[in-house]
């Protein structure tokens, strides 16, 4: 196996970027000081939002949003099976039950009006309600209790169709926007569309702080319980040693909000290089029979480039493909791996093959390429004539 010719993902750090890490480093505050403040500041004028918290990852602020949200043991939450782990296991975290709706196959985002059909049989109880449940270890109490869609691959969740099955059920919405920092629905920043959002900056995402999160919220209570739980459950008013709340150490360190600092104030600038990398795989990719790309929905007036994933026709065998590619130095992931057939869920829900088949479809037909902002178009190329060649 040849060593990567061209790395999966990179971060876009500049010089600016490290030196004001480094700036920190020459204060005493490296913890709950002045540069998380100017960060969470910097989310509320990009999404309009009237709060932001800064937590040390987006798992973690997704875990807070479901402690907020009221979401407890025996607990229902509607949400999506074609996703990254964390947006189910916050919801495991607190012995909730996560309900499946399969996706949008054009889009891998959750099918809005499936989830209606879910939320509705959920309500009437009995026979309906079991079929959306899993086979076995729910242990529900049958009230259904929030939604949790995600913004897949950087395109916002059909949000106006899932926003009203949650007003019809009084049901707060949990929208993990952790892969669609900067993107827009009709116009309307993703993130803050439905009653908490939450941001990741992994070095993979659109911008870094090593590892960090934010959640966005208008709910004033929410955001106070929030920063307690992120503090050990100090509440405001609590000194060191009194603790109102059972909470987590999630912070977010000052090294870490100066990065985000620093990349979020270049977020055009490093959003329109994505774009540009994107478009330079559309271009190519376009011409090369037997692969798709993910299609971008009219809700969609903005696209927030996360990863650039395709599918393949079925009859293209993606794993044996995937090595030939791996071998000739081009780096890819098949993404995502459904969440319900991960060791963990089979184990603890019964789930089996077959149970999403649009989840499944898609998790084995497609891959992740290569892509960040930095990519030349000399690498995305090399990468398109690698696919071609291995496709002959
Ligand atoms: C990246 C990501 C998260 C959060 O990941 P962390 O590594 O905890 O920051 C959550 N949900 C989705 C869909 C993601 O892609």
């Amino acid at each position: 196996m040849n060593p990567p010719k061209i790395p999966m993902s990179s971060p876009d750090l500049s010089d600016a970027d490290r030196q004001a890490v480094i700036e920190v480093l020459n204060t005493p505050s490296l913890s709950m000081g002045p540069k998380i403040l100017a960060f969470e500041k910097a989310f509320c004028d990009l999404t309009g939002a009237k709060h932001a918290i800064g937590v040390n990852s987006g798992t973690a602020g997704l875990h807070l949003c479901v402690r907020a949200a009221g979401i407890g043991p025996g607990d229902l939450v509607l949400t999506t099976p074609f996703s990254f782990v964390a947006s189910t296991n916050v919801l495991l975290f607190e012995n909730a039950i996560p309900v499946y709706v399969d996706v949008d196959p054009r889009t891998g985002n959750v099918d809005a009006s499936r989830l209606a059909e879910a939320a509705r049989d959920l309500a009437a109880g009995g026979a309906k309600a079991r079929k959306w449940l899993p086979r076995r270890g729910s242990g529900t109490n049958g009230r259904l209790k929030a939604i949790l869609p995600v913004d897949v691959f950087g395109q916002p969740a059909d949000m106006d169709p899932i926003c009203q099955v949650a007003a019809e059920f009084s049901l707060p919405v949990i929208e993990d926007s952790c892969e669609a920092l900067g993107a827009e629905y009709k116009g309307r920043q993703a993130g803050t569309l439905g009653d908490y959002g939450v941001f990741a900056f992994y070095p993979n995402k659109q911008i870094t702080t090593g590892e960090g999160g934010v959640i966005v919220t208008d709910d004033d209570r929410a955001a106070d319980f929030m920063r307690a739980l992120r503090n050990q459950g100090r509440a405001v008013g609590d000194t060191w040693l009194q603790h109102t709340y059972l909470g987590y150490n999630y912070r977010l360190d000052e090294m870490s909000a100066a990065l985000g600092l620093a990349q979020i104030n270049r977020f055009e600038e490093l959003s329109a290089k994505r774009e540009r990398v994107a478009k330079w795989y559309e271009e190519r990719l376009a011409e090369i029979p037997g692969v798709e790309t993910y299609a971008i929905g009219p809700a969609t007036t903005r696209m927030s480039w996360f990863v650039f994933v395709v599918r393949f026709d079925e009859r293209i065998e993606r794993d044996a493909l995937a090595q030939r590619l791996e071998a000739r130095g081009i780096p890819v992931r098949p993404y995502f791996a459904p969440i319900h057939l991960q060791p963990y869920m089979v184990e603890r829900f019964g789930y089996r093959a077959g149970d999403y088949p649009v989840t499944e479809s898609l998790g084995r037909r497609s891959l992740a390429l290569p892509f960040s902002g930095v990519m030349a178009e000399a690498q995305v190329d090399e990468v398109c004539s690698a696919l071609r060649e291995e496709l002959q």
